[in-house]
């Protein structure tokens, strides 16, 4: 089943309530609706945008001059731990029910918008989990090939924030399976701020449901849960991915600050904070420019608190603070969000500019 419309104003279908009007745009029910209509669009060789939450998404004030599928299919099994979700779940309503199930492996990602679909794209993660640790397989439709396949998750090329099906449209994904733990506790709490509101030491463990409400707890401070009554809230998460530094680049970084947070990654390469780049770059908390501003409470997350801004000033404050980062201490920002119809580099032409 699905629901097709003209014209519909994408800022009603993304948290930083930004996006101007979709050419066509079907809201798919079940998973046959959702391979047909973006079968169909391919077909006709029309632009396909695949949508879930709209929480990880810039979309221009141009539109979209395609198909935009939203992926609304429901349905959830669970058996001996493998819980499998139908794309258009949403995610923090199946972190929930594992939670009140006893099944630990996801209780970190509790108050994550959007729905179960996007979270391998990116390899949703936060407070020491990530999707990958926890993903057994991925169902997806392969535009390209035409056909519906079965990922395991070494093929999903899970990184840091990032994973095959990332900056890459040829696959829609179906459905997703996670292999959690039957225990009632939590996974060790590796997270050190995580911890210590738990009172316990980094690596113990809790019952699920006090790490679920500690987690939400700490998010809800940070503006981190939407929220309608706070416009902290009207954001797409962290707007920038933290740096991860080679060798060389760390090296530069040392000679330009002292005291950032670094963490080990594989390959040699070093994990620094952009909040930490941000702030010391002179971009406080609840820094504006024109209607759109750094969240009050976090300054990782860029705001549309009102109703004048548009993704033109969202750009905007976004391309000052990666500047302005860059001139302090030589690292290129990476933008989190997907943009859609906008690009963070300023070649002429880029902007506003649908693709
Ligand atoms: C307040 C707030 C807090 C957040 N906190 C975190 C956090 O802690 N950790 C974190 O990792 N992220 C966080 N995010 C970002 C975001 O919530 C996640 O990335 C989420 O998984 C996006 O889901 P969505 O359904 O909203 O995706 P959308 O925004 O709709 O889409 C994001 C991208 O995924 C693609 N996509 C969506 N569904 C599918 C599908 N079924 N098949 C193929 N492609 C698809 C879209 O085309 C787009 O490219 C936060 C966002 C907000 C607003």
């Amino acid at each position: 089943m699905n629901v097709r419309c003209q014209d519909v104003l994408l800022a009603g279908y993304t948290t930083l309530r930004l996006g101007g009007p979709a050419r066509t745009f079907i809201e798919a029910s079940t998973e046959d609706a959702l391979v047909e209509q973006v079968r169909a669009a391919d077909e006709a060789g029309e632009p396909v945008l695949v949508l879930g939450g709209g929480s990880n998404l810039v979309v221009c004030d141009e539109g979209f001059p395609g198909t935009v599928v939203r992926v609304s299919t429901r349905g959830v099994t669970i058996s001996n731990g493998l819980v499998t979700a139908q794309a258009g779940e949403e995610w923090d309503a199946l972190v929930a029910r594992t939670v009140a199930e006893g099944l630990s492996g996801i209780e970190c990602l509790s108050g994550i918008p959007g729905r179960v679909g996007a979270t391998p794209i990116q390899n949703v993660g936060a407070y020491g989990q990530d999707v990958s640790e926890t993903i057994a397989g991925v169902r997806v439709y392969d535009r390209r090939e035409r056909r519906v396949r079965a990922f395991t998750p070494a093929e999903c090329a899970f990184t840091y924030r990032h994973s095959v099906f990332k900056g890459d449209d040829r696959y829609v994904v179906l459905s997703v399976s996670f292999q959690l733990e039957e225990t009632g506790e939590s996974r060790p709490v590796k997270y050190a701020e995580l911890a210590r509101r738990l009172g316990v030491e980094p690596g113990g463990a809790v019952p699920l449901q006090d790490a679920r409400d500690a987690v939400l707890a700490l998010r809800r401070g940070k503006g981190m849960v939407l929220d309608p009554d706070d416009p902290d809230t009207r954001s797409a998460g962290s707007f920038f991915t933290n740096p991860v530094l080679t060798e060389e680049e760390l090296r530069l970084l040392s000679e330009r600050a002292e005291g950032f947070p670094a963490f080990p990654e594989p390959g040699g390469r070093t994990k620094t904070s952009a909040a930490w780049l941000i702030d010391r770059a002179g971009f406080a908390k609840g820094h504006a420019r024109g209607p759109v501003r750094l969240s009050t409470k976090h300054t990782l997350a860029l705001t549309n608190p009102g109703p004048e801004g548009t993704a033109r000033d969202l750009l905007a404050l976004a391309r000052e603070i990666r500047e302005g980062v860059r001139e302090a201490f030589g690292v290129t920002l990476v933008n989190e969000p997907v943009f859609v119809g906008l690009s963070l580099e300023e070649t002429a032409g880029a902007e506003g500019l649908p693709g």
